[in-house]
């Protein structure tokens, strides 16, 4: 693992180099500057020990735990190269130097998985080298014009290439596509026994088969199975763990990256959402359209999970913590069985703690200020990761069959992140309406969810998430569901007005995307997805405050 490694290497160069590092360190001292270049960009992650409590669990579940805490250093390693094929070497050139802040230049090279700012656009914080779009998959210097153009004179490539567990190599004139299992050997087949190994000592059955499975996944490229049996996970250890999401492949958006969740169901809290998911199809038909524009054939339902994360590995880690995500990606899986939504509730936690109280101290009159509350964050969170599933997705247009997402282009990611906001609460309401929860905690629901809007647009408008939640502020404040108070410089909610709000703003964003209105979701945009003066002003008053959370975790 990368922290341990650092320990390791620092001693090393203290065994090796005593003398001439004392003295040099004396140099140092009188040239110093005062300032660390780094320090800023540390402060933005605040450090947070993770309370876990193993206690009650059975030597062979700790056991287990322990294999696959190994496995996740692995898959750093892993994931590191695939950041970046050059990452290890300019480790070791950060390490070796004489910067007198090169401390901080690790941990954070280790908090970005390179020398990249994940949080600032991917620039470099050390050294000038941009990030290849290709990151370490594909050669360096490789297009997307030469990789199409190859497989134009090389079809019978296409397969390989297009293989989500393949890396992309030059030999010689040649570009040749090399499984993961092959590139990465000697990781993966580690990976592999101790997969193995834990699967001998779970006495989980349905753990058992996937780990078993899993680590003949990892040898032969081919996940699909394995997958099938994630879903069927029915014990207290809840582990994802391969290659998953492309988001990191900027070149092609094609190949997968190494990550690992390992986590903790909690069974009450579990057994307390079991509730929501029957309720899609009711959801579906609340929507607040027509009833030619709902989607009322959706497939199966998901299954839902609560969980405390424990470690996390590879893609996971780098810079803005998960705190939910939904899986597997494979479609046909999707189709067979659904996909698994998971709560990661101890990093929202921890987030909620860290960053959305003391914001909220900003944004929301004193009498209001009390209302935040967590389980509603919760709450949105997962109504949001619903929402998603719910609405039009498959359309006719023009008597063609087309996606709400192929008509919105570029589009789409904005107007989808907003709605599922607005949506998520717009169902919670529902719910309370219903009796399924609180009536009287509506006010906690809104005020959170307002709330909630500044932590998305303090990443700016350019981001989905970012412009998702500014559309959705000027929309309500046009409805006057809230008022900015100049003297006192924060937000005032009206609840009646923002509960019929929330109903209108739905509805308009789900007959834009019903209809595949490119020219309407644009125009929709461009009215509404801009920042507000006073938005600004109140962000700005928050910068000492993270923008997200380090979480430390404790030895497996
Ligand atoms: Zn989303």
């Amino acid at each position: 693992m990368i922290k341990n490694l650092t320990i390791v290497s620092v001693c090393l160069i203290f065994l090796f180099s005593c003398q001439t590092t004392q003295i040099e360190e004396k140099k140092e001292v009188e040239k110093k500057p005062e300032k660390s270049p780094y320090a800023e960009k540390l402060a933005q992650f605040k450090k947070i020990d993770m309370e876990l409590d193993f206690t009650d669990f059975s030597p062979s579940e700790r056991e287990v735990l322990h294999k696959l805490g190994l496995v996740a250093q692995i898959l750093d390693r892993v994931y590191l190269k695939q950041v970046s094929i050059n990452n290890e070497s300019v480790r070791d050139e950060i390490e070796a130097s004489n910067d007198p802040f090169k401390n901080e230049a690790l941990e954070l090279f280790d908090l970005h998985f390179g020398p990249w700012d994940t949080l600032d656009n991917n620039k470099p914080f050390y050294g000038s080298a941009e990030k290849p779009k290709g990151v370490g998959v594909y050669p360096e210097d490789l297009t997307k014009e030469e990789f199409n153009s190859w497989l134009t004179a090389h079809p019978e490539d296409a397969e390989a290439f297009k293989s989500l567990y393949t890396v992309i190599i030059r030999e010689g004139e040649l570009l040749k596509a090399v499984p993961y299992s092959q590139f990465y050997a000697k990781e993966i087949e580690e990976v592999a026994v101790l997969l193995d190994e834990a699967s001998e000592v779970s006495e989980n059955a349905s753990l058992k088969k996937f780990l078993k499975m899993r680590a003949e996944s990892f040898r032969t490229d081919s996940y699909r199975d394995s997958e099938m049996a994630w879903m069927d996970l029915d014990g207290r250890i809840e582990v994802a763990i391969g290659p998953y999401e492309v988001y990191t492949d900027e070149l092609m958006g094609m190949k997968a990256f190494f990550e690992v969740f390992i986590t903790i169901r909690n069974p009450d809290e579990s057994a307390k959402l079991d509730k929501y998911k029957g309720s899609l199809g009711d959801l579906e038909r609340n929507l607040p359209i027509p009833d030619e524009h709902k989607n009322l054939n959706r497939g199966s339902e998901s299954p839902l999970a609560v969980v405390d994360q424990v470690l996390g590995g590879g893609d996971c880690k780098p810079g803005v913590q998960t705190i939910a995500f939904n899986l597997p990606n494979d479609e046909y899986v999707r189709e067979q069985k659904g996909s698994k939504k998971v709560m990661l509730k101890n990093v929202m936690k921890a987030k909620y703690q860290a960053i959305l109280d003391p914001m909220a101290n900003f944004i929301l009159d004193e009498n209001q200020r009390p209302l935040l509350d967590f389980e509603y964050f919760f709450l949105e969170v997962l109504f949001h990761e619903m929402s998603h599933g719910l609405g039009p997705g498959s359309i006719v247009k023009d008597g063609v069959k087309t996606t709400v997402s192929a008509c919105l282009q570029e589009t789409y990611s904005k107007i989808e992140e907003g709605k599922a906001d607005i949506m998520g609460m717009y169902n919670l309401f529902y719910l309370m309406d219903k009796g399924e929860l609180p009536k009287e905690d509506k006010q906690k629901l809104m005020t959170t969810y307002f709330a909630g809007l500044f932590r998305s647009m303090r990443f700016g408008i350019h981001e989905a998430h970012g412009a998702g939640a500014a559309f959705q502020y000027q929309y309500l404040l046009e409805k006057e569901a809230f008022s900015y108070q100049s003297e006192k410089g924060n937000f005032i909610i009206d609840f009646e007005k923002m509960e019929k709000a929330a109903t209108d703003l739905v509805r308009d964003i789900c007959m834009i995307q019903a209809l595949g209105d490119y020219q309407a979701s644009a125009d929709f945009l461009a009215k509404y997805a801009v920042e507000a003066p006073e938005v600004k002003a109140v962000v700005a008053k928050m910068d000492k405050i993270p923008v997200d959370i380090k979480p430390i975790y404790p030895q497996l």
